[in-house]
C-alpha cells in the first residue's frame, strides 16, 4: 500500500490504547530491520528522519528506500515522518519528497538551539499545519524544551535544566487550539541522545502528571514522547565487551513509557537504542573475527540486533498485531477530512 499519513496511524492507537515507536533511519539496513520487525509482529510503522538524515542520504535515497519498504510489505501500514523540521521549509521539503507527516519543531529557533517564544512558536507551526492538510499531511508540534542534542538539535540542556522548561498544560490547550496540529511532543523530564539520567532511576522518573493534566484537557491530541529510548544495560555492556568505551547511563525504562500510553502516549520516538543495538554487533564482529571485511557479515547482524530491538519496543509499546487492522487511508482521502473537520480536525475521530 502507498505510505499512510501519521494521523490514521495515531487515531487507530488512540482508540484501541495503545502506543506506536517511531524509529530513526539513515540507510537500508535500518530500513529494513524495522519492516522486518513489523512482518514479524504485524505492527503498523512509523519510520522518520531527522535532517541530518535527509542530508546523509541525499533525500533521493531515502525516498526510494522508503517506496521499496512499501512495495515489498504491502501489507504494513508505513507512515514517513520529518523528525524536529526546524522551519516551515524544512517541513515543506519533505512533504515535497513524499513524506506523509512533519514536525514543526518551533519550540526552537530555525538554528535547532535557541529556546523560541510561544508567539513564534505557534506562528510557525500553524503555517506548516495550513500547508500540510491541504495536501493531507500529519503534523506534529513540540511545546516546551527537551534535554540534550540529537543529531545536532537541541538547546543542550542538562536534565535539571530541562525540568525548568516542561510542558505547561495551559499553553498546551492554547497552543492547540491555535494551530490545530495532529501531536504534540510535550517535554516532560526526557532528554535526547544515549546519555539521558547518570543515576539509575528510581521512583518517577518522568513527570507524569504533565502528561495525565494534558491528556485530561486535550484528550484528542496524540501525545508524543521524545527522548524515549531505553538504553538497555545489556546493549551498554555488548560495546564495552568488545572494546567500547560507553559511560554509565540510563534511560526511560519502558514501564514508564506504557504509563505515558495509558494516558494518552501515542508516538514514542527510539532512536538511541537502535544505534548501541548496531555498534555492539558490528564491534562484535570486528573484535571476534579480526579478518572479516565483507560489509555483508557486519551490516547484516546488525541489521538483525536492530530488528530485535524494535520487535520488543512494538510488543511493549502494544502495537503489536495491529497493522492488519487498520483501514489504509491516502493522504489524498485525509484532505477531504480536514476539510470537512475545518480547523477542529483534531476533534473528530477519522476511524470506528
Ligand atoms: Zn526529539
Amino acid at each position: 500500500m502507498p505510505l499512510v499519513p501519521m494521523r490514521v496511524l495515531l487515531d487507530h492507537a488512540a482508540e484501541n490504547d495503545y502506543g506506536l515507536a517511531a524509529f530513526n533511519v539513515n540507510n537500508m539496513e535500518q530500513i529494513q530491520a524495522i519492516l522486518a520487525a513489523a512482518e514479524e509482529t504485524d505492527s503498523p510503522v512509523i519510520i522518520q528522519a531527522s535532517r541530518g538524515a535527509r542530508s546523509y542520504t541525499n533525500d533521493a535515497y531515502l525516498r526510494h528506500l522508503m517506496l521499496a519498504a512499501a512495495e515489498l510489505h504491502p501489507s504494513t501500514p508505513i507512515a514517513m515522518h520529518q523528525d524536529h523540521g526546524n522551519s516551515p521549509e524544512t517541513c515543506l521539503s519533505a512533504i515535497e519528497q513524499g513524506f506523509t507527516s512533519v514536525m514543526m519543531d518551533g519550540s526552537l529557533k530555525a538554528d535547532g538551539k535557541t529556546p523560541a517564544d510561544f508567539e513564534y512558536n505557534a506562528d510557525v507551526t500553524r503555517k506548516v499545519v495550513d500547508a500540510a492538510h491541504a495536501q493531507g499531511v500529519t503534523v506534529e508540534g513540540e511545546l516546551g524544551c527537551l534535554g540534550g542534542v540529537e543529531d545536532g538539535h537541541g538547546a543542550g540542556l542538562s536534565a535539571e535544566e530541562a525540568m525548568q522548561h516542561l510542558t505547561d498544560p495551559d499553553q498546551a490547550e492554547e497552543f492547540v487550539a491555535l494551530t490545530g496540529v495532529d501531536a504534540l511532543a510535550v517535554a516532560i523530564g526526557t532528554s535526547h541522545g544515549a546519555y539521558k539520567f547518570t543515576e539509575k532511576p528510581t521512583g518517577d522518573v518522568l513527570v507524569m502528571s504533565v502528561i495525565e493534566e494534558i491528556h485530561r484537557r486535550l484528550p484528542n491530541t496524540h501525545l508524543v514522547m521524545h527522548g524515549s529510548s531505553s538504553v538497555p544495560q545489556e546493549l551498554l555492556e555488548i560495546i564495552r565487551q568488545y572494546g567500547g568505551e560507553m559511560k554509565q547511563t540510563y534511560g526511560v525504562p519502558v514501564e514508564e513509557i506504557r504509563r505515558g500510553i495509558k494516558n494518552g502516549v501515542r508516538k514514542i520516538n527510539v532512536d538511541t537504542d537502535n544505534r548501541l543495538a548496531i555498534t555492539g554487533a558490528i564491534r562484535k564482529v570486528f573484535a571476534t573475527n579480526k579478518g572479516e571485511f565483507d560489509p555483508r557479515k557486519y551490516l547484516g547482524v546488525s541489521r538483525e540486533a536492530m530488528k530485535q530491538v524494535c520487535v520488543d519496543r512494538m510488543v511493549a509499546f502494544g502495537q503489536a498485531g495491529n497493522a492488519s487492522k487498520i483501514k489504509p487511508v491516502t493522504c489524498k482521502e485525509m484532505v477531504c477530512f480536514y476539510q470537512r473537520a475545518g480547523c477542529g480536525a483534531r476533534d473528530h475521530a477519522l476511524v470506528g
